[in-house]
């Protein structure tokens, strides 16, 4: 068994400095979770986000960055409110967050209430069905437990439609079998400062929250954090901006980045025009080639859509200072390199190259891929050690 998993701890100043951490000679890629810049980030958006609580959405193992890891980091900056996916996930958060308030965006699946109740999260009801359930359930318990609503303003995906608020309006008994201690609804289109979509939904979120007059509120992610105060009401709900990731299009994004992945080159050749590389042939050198195979493929979660050439747009990485590109496919364990600019002694196996990080970015990447960040850093793959870099003193 090898360890998959280590906590670092060095001091703030220098805890970028990756040529200090020792690597483990059995690894053959390492994704560096940088918490350090995870906080710095959840602190940003805390101080964007004004009077407003600023809570972690921690979903799909906190996008794929390890739930654990990343909610106790979070909890110790002094965020109180998580939000997951599933109850499974909320669990997991509990269990290292033992005085958190714990919301689970599925809603209520019916039957699943003890579920809730034995770990104290907090459903986000989406319907009158679930409402229902939720009354119920804490009515038999005498008990009113909290939940949040969920209301629809466009997106059509999850939530309370007008239709049943107008319902609920006409008779209230559910909602006074629990206790509302937040109303929510999700933009569609925050990533884009100009879209028109968001004060409509902005809009139709007041209208909504009429029903409400004392529950707390929410309706922003990380891209309505930035569209400014109107869209901060009491709670914001970031994820991606906390990761890294680019919350709004054509804007210099102002997060610093969360993840690096190097892997070890494993063998280095020389191809000559007439030699093809990799599945399909696809590439085919109209000159003396050093070619390096380094060991990260798509079952590490890079992505194989960066198949083929993409030197127009930039590097796909870089061997210390040295950027280089992608040539051929990606495999499902390998992808192949060109070096021939690199020098020798710096291109060779057992060597690393940095494929992810602050040089070329998760979004830098999904853009050449037509994908998004929040899909590449959660199809991250356990398969890849990780290294969790946290200088902050205990
Ligand atoms: C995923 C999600 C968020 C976080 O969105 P980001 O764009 O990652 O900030 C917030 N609210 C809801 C309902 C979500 O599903």
């Amino acid at each position: 068994m090898t360890e998959t998993k280590a906590i670092i701890t060095r001091p703030v100043a220098n805890v970028l400095d990756a040529t200090e951490i020792t690597l483990p000679a059995a690894a053959r890629a390492i994704l560096e979770i940088d918490l350090n810049a995870l906080r710095a980030n959840w602190a940003k958006l805390n101080e964007v986000a004004g009077s407003a609580e600023c809570a972690g959405v921690v979903k799909a193992d906190a996008y794929g960055l390890g739930l654990e890891e990343i909610a106790g980091a979070l909890a110790r900056e002094g965020c109180r409110t998580f939000f997951t996916a599933t109850i499974q996930e909320a669990q997991r958060v509990r269990s290292i967050a033992p005085s958190a308030v714990i919301y689970v965006l599925d809603g209520l699946l019916s039957g699943a209430e003890a579920h809730y109740a034995g770990f104290d999260l907090r459903p986000v009801l989406s319907s009158l069905p679930e409402i229902n359930d939720w009354a119920m359930f804490c009515s038999n318990e005498g008990r009113r437990r909290p939940a949040a609503i969920h209301v629809d303003t466009g997106m059509n995906r999850l939530g309370l439609p007008a239709s049943a608020l107008a319902s609920l309006a006409s008779d209230d008994t559910p909602l006074s079998h629990f206790e509302t201690s937040l109303v929510m609804s999700h933009l569609y289109n925050a990533d884009d400062r100009k879209s028109s979509v968001n004060q409509r939904q902005l809009e139709a979120f007041h209208e909504a929250l009429k029903f409400f007059p004392d529950a707390a509120a929410s309706l922003s992610n990380s891209g309505g954090t930035f569209l400014g105060a109107d869209y901060h009401f009491d709670l914001v709900r970031p994820g991606i901006a906390l990761y890294g990731g680019r919350a709004i299009e054509n804007e210099p994004n102002p997060m610093q980045p969360v993840v690096k992945l190097t892997a070890r080159i494993l063998q280095v050749r020389t191809v000559m025009p007439g030699d093809v590389v990799g599945y399909g042939g696809t590439y085919q050198p109209t000159k003396s080639t050093r070619i390096a195979t380094i060991a990260c493929g798509y079952a590490d979660g890079f992505l194989r859509a960066l198949s083929g050439d993409h030197h127009a747009r930039g590097p796909i990485g870089y061997i210390g200072d040295y950027p280089v590109r992608i040539v051929g496919r990606v495999s499902m364990d390998l992808i192949t390199i060109d070096v021939s600019d690199v020098p020798e002694e710096l291109a060779t196996r057992g060597a690393w190259v940095e494929v992810m990080g602050a040089r070329v970015t998760v979004d830098d990447l999904t853009d050449r891929a037509g994908t998004i960040g929040y899909e590449l850093l959660s199809r991250l793959s356990n398969r890849v050690h990780r290294i969790y870099i946290d200088g902050r003193p205990t």
